[in-house]
């Protein structure tokens, strides 16, 4: 078998690949893909009530990035979607991220803005070097509403203490002094009309775009001829972990059925101080499907299964770091995405990656 390019996996960066590589340059593709459907971990699909879910937890796509908007736009239509996070603390369902309002139900309290603002300030504490996600979440909001809403559902998540993990991830989750209880506030937001997997499928709609599911590319890439490997598969695995095994953070996604029409006040709930899992979601909230039974996913976050999440600590980025000599040294291996690159990436962040490194490819 003779392909030009050999794409390792059929994740958002894959597709992004194969239909730039296939459309502009109408080059034929191979895709090589081990699980037996396309779209990675975004992948959604109709449960046997024909209730669509996504099966690998709750996608929400938001960017700043017009560019990847335009682009993804021109695959799906998108439901007008702001997504909105409720946590449960005390007893009570407070708005994520914190806003006026989380900080006047957590304390019964009935601040304006600007008090808001004088309150988070004498809670908060002066950290000279903020070094890790726990020294982010004090500096910011102190040590009360550190322990309600980031120190447990931290330690659930990732099975470290938040004094463990890189600045990065508690930073995901804004301080807002105002009421916008949105989870992002970025101006492009939205849920794809007809769902992940169908903005998937005309991605890679293009005759020069071939799938192979059901393989792992060490089965069959010995008997295939190409000029350039793109690999988006965790990078360990492609050097036979010859620097050790790098750690992923994995989740158990629960789904239950219920014959009700709405379960939760908000498309995702969190639970920072009870229960095992971090967070329920609805899907019919995200999706806005019409449906008389309802169906919701809990999260158990775990060390082994698939690798959803890369590590931010410092111990494995150096070990990371081991990988990357080798993968700068290659010259006909390009690394994209979450797994390959071992970066906690968004959606967005993919494909505006994938899009830069396929402006800087030469097709010779
Ligand atoms: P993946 O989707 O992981 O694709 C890699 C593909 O490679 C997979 O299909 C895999 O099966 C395949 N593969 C791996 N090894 C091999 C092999 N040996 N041979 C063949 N194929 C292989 N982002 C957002 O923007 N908004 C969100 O709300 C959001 N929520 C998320 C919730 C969860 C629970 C998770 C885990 C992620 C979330 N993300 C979210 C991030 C988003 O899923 C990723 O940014 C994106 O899917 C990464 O795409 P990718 O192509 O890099 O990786
Ligand atoms: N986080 C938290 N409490 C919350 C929500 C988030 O402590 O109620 C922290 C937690 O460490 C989590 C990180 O913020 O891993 C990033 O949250 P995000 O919602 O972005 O996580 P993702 O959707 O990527 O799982």
């Amino acid at each position: 078998m003779e392909f030009k390019y050999v794409i390792v996996g059929a994740g958002l960066a894959g597709l992004t690949m194969a239909e730039r590589i296939a459309n502009v340059w109408n080059e034929k593709v191979l895709v090589i893909e081990k699980r037996n459907h396309i779209g990675g971990n975004i992948y959604d699909s109709y449960n046997e009530d024909g209730i669509l879910i996504h099966n690998y937890g709750p996608h929400i796509f938001h960017t700043k990035s017009e560019k990847v908007y335009q682009y993804l736009s021109e695959f799906t239509q998108w439901n007008d979607f702001w997504h909105r996070v409720l946590t449960y603390v005390d007893g009570n369902l407070v708005p994520m991220p914190i806003t006026v309002e989380t900080i006047n139900k957590l304390y019964n309290l009935n601040l304006n803005v600007f008090e808001v603002e004088e309150f988070l300030h004498k809670q908060a504490e002066d950290i000279e070097e903020i070094k890790t996600s726990k020294d982010v979440a004090l500096s910011k909001v102190g040590q009360d509403i550190y322990e309600k809403i980031f120190e447990s559902y931290t330690k659930k998540q990732w099975g470290i203490d938040p004094a463990e993990l890189d600045t990065s991830v508690i930073s995901r989750i804004p301080i807002r002094l105002n009421r916008d209880t949105r989870y992002f506030a970025d101006p492009y937001q939205g849920m794809p009309k007809h769902g992940y997997t169908k903005m998937c499928e005309n991605m890679a709609k293009s005759k020069n775009i071939k799938i192979m599911l059901n393989t792992d590319y060490k089965e069959v890439i010995d008997d295939i001829k190409y000029d350039t490997l793109i690999y988006t598969g965790p990078t360990d695995y492609f050097y036979d972990y010859k620097h050790g095994k790098l750690s992923y953070r994995s989740i158990n996604f629960e789904f239950e059925t219920y014959d009700m029409d709405e379960f939760q006040e908000a498309p995702v709930v969190n639970y920072p101080n009870d229960y095992d899992y971090t967070r329920i979601t609805e899907f019919k909230k995200l999706t806005w499907q019409e449906h008389k039974k309802t169906t919701i996913c809990k999260e158990f976050p775990c060390a082994e299964g698939e690798p959803y999440y890369p590590f931010p600590t410092k111990d494995c980025k150096a070990q990371f770091s081991l990988y990357q000599e080798e993968m700068d040294k290659e010259s006909k291996v390009i690394f994209i995405g979450r797994l390959a690159e071992y970066r906690y990436y968004n959606m967005d962040a993919v494909v505006e990656r994938a899009l830069d490194i396929f402006e800087q490819m030469d097709n010779k």
